[in-house]
């Protein structure tokens, strides 16, 4: 769930989609960052941010990753850039599989 930049209400993404990183990283597994576009059902304000990213295997293993581990350095500029960004959510990793397919 991710919280409304303006007033803090709590909205579900109205659509997300994934972006994969065409390049594996060193483990063979591919990156794929889950985005979404939201609505706040409160106060109307509408904005896109990331959602989750996570690395599936070669053998379909999926790891998520929640943004803010691993990179403390970063950390700043990405909450400056995505204000409440990288709350992890649930899906649905059988449709990402299909997509790619
Ligand atoms: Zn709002």
């Amino acid at each position: 769930m991710v919280k409304c930049p303006m007033c803090g209400t709590e909205v579900q993404p109205a659509k997300t989609w994934q972006l994969v990183s065409p390049l594996p990283d060193a483990d063979s597994r591919l990156t794929i960052t889950v985005m979404g576009s939201f609505k706040c059902p409160s106060c109307g304000y509408s904005w896109r941010g990331k959602v989750s990213v996570m690395k599936v295997g070669p053998n379909g293993e999926v790891e998520f990753q929640k943004g803010k581990t691993k990179r403390r350095k970063k950390r700043k500029k990405e909450r400056e850039e995505q204000p409440r960004g990288g709350t992890v959510i649930e899906i649905d990793i059988s449709e990402i599989i299909e997509d790619e397919l």
